[in-house]
């Protein structure tokens, strides 16, 4: 096994929230980046895999476990290690030679060396030209490039790169994408390892010798896929795509368990996140599940590329529908249970109907909330006690999102609605004027 770069044991770390409490954003985290390698890290937002990366980078400190770099204990920012985020952190008043250069300033490199280094990178990563360039005058596209030149020109041995492509379009992602494989293969570059943080799949199946697939609450590895190809790689080569696959069928599967179809539908407790997930898009997304020739079943790396949807945006849509019971996810595919059949053929009411009921079957949040408004007095409550219940297990504005998906599924099944204008939750409006009559 090629030697350790950097090496996590153990790892935890918790962060304060507003009132007080410590929550827990990573927790016995094992990872180990080996000389030579590539590694993609996949996981839903809010998982911890930033905060992974900045603790890779000595910019905070773990609370447990150890951080050790070339086998000693990392305190503080590392000589070797650079970071590229996803925004663009570049001071505006400073001309593109000056921002790659202010890395180098910051570790006492004299005047001279660091224009040659600068001038290096900056050629390196496609800019020469454009050295005395402000970033406004700069494409979204060529402002990542002086991103990557500044860490580039500290010659990191490791690489950190924090979804450095997702602010990009597509195009302008892929192009970025390719050069920095090709500086990798072409060993034109320092860097013996890099570490890339990625929402989408496909990127980290073209990019990665192993994709690791983080899971949340708290975050930690919950599996690792190796990719034995050579780069580069052909997106539409049946390798490629298998992998793909594979790497979905990991991404939706609720257990720990590689690749296994999740024949029963998700349990959930109270504080659990729900999916981020829009009715309309959820249904439009089991309606092409009938449409001829699917036979109630997709892959979903192709229902992506036909919705025209991100893995960010499908994947979510598609764990709700487990979670509700309309749909099953196993292997990367997702197929429509008896129940979605029933869903998709029915009318606009009995689909109200059907997700009311699995909204309550299989969602204790919704559920929680139903059964206590049916407690109150005027059937009516405010949003805080949930609020507050989430905030347990989540951060405020995770919570807060996953309370909104809860009032808007629930309103649709017609299971509770929400007052905009005071903003109390309560019954549906027959069922309050019944419940105070009685
Ligand atoms: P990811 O990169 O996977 O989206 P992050 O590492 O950014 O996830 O965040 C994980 C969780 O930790 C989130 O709930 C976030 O709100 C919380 N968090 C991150 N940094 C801090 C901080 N400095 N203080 C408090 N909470 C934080
Ligand atoms: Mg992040």
């Amino acid at each position: 096994m090629a030697e350790a770069i950097v090496e996590l044991k153990g790892v935890g770390k918790s962060f304060r929230s507003a009132d007080g409490a410590a929550r827990s954003v990573l927790e016995g985290v094992d990872f180990r980046l080996a000389e030579g390698e590539i590694v993609a890290l996949l996981g839903q937002s809010g998982s911890g895999k930033s905060t992974l990366l900045r603790i890779l980078a000595g910019l905070i400190g773990a609370d447990a476990g150890s951080v050790r770099y070339r086998g000693q204990p990392l305190y503080g920012p590392a000589r070797g290690i650079a970071m590229v985020f996803q925004s663009f952190a570049l001071f505006p008043w400073l001309t593109v030679q000056q921002n790659v250069e202010l890395g180098l300033e910051a570790r006492g490199v004299a005047p001279a060396e660091r224009a040659r280094r600068a001038n290096a990178a900056i050629e390196l990563i496609g800019l020469a030209g454009f050295e005395g360039a402000l970033p406004r005058e700069l494409s979204g596209g060529m402002r990542q490039r002086v991103g990557i030149a500044r860490a580039l020109v500290i010659e990191p041995e490791v690489l950190l790169m924090d979804e450095a492509f997702s602010a990009l379009d597509v195009l302008t992602g892929e192009r970025l994408r390719d050069d920095i494989l090709r500086l990798w293969s072409g060993g034109e570059m320092p860097t013996k390892a890099m570490l890339i943080v990625s929402h989408n799949i496909e990127e980290a199946v073209l990019m990665a010798d192993r994709v690791l697939i983080f899971a949340a609450d708290p975050g930690r590895v919950r599996a690792e896929l190796p990719i034995r190809l050579a780069r580069p790689r052909d997106v539409d080569s049946l390798e490629v795509r298998a992998l793909i696959d594979e790497a979905y069928a990991l991404m939706t599967a609720s257990a720990p368990v590689a690749g296994r179809a999740t024949e029963e539908p998700v349990r959930m407790h109270l504080g659990d996140r729900l999916p981020d997930a829009d009715i309309g898009r959820m249904e439009a997304l089991l309606e092409m599940l009938v449409e001829d020739g699917r036979e109630g079943r997709a892959d979903l790396p192709q229902l992506a590329e036909e919705a025209e949807l991100t893995d960010h945006d499908l994947l979510p849509l598609a764990q709700a529908l487990a979670l509700l019971g309309f749909a099953q996810l196993a292997d990367g595919d997702l197929h429509l249970t008896e129940l979605g059949r029933h869903y998709v053929a029915g009318a606009h009411t009995l689909r109200q109907q059907l997700l009311g009921q699995q909204l309550l079957a299989h969602v204790p949040l919704a559920a929680h909330i139903r059964h206590s408004l049916e407690q109150a007095p005027a059937g009516e409550l405010p949003q805080e006690p949930f609020l507050d219940l989430l905030e347990e297990s989540l951060d405020r504005a995770t919570a807060e999102r996953v309370l909104r998906t809860a009032i808007e599924w629930g309103r649709y099944g017609e299971v509770f609605e929400f007052d905009l204008r005071t903003g109390q939750i309560h019954l549906p409006a027959g069922e309050e004027q019944e419940k105070n009559a009685l």
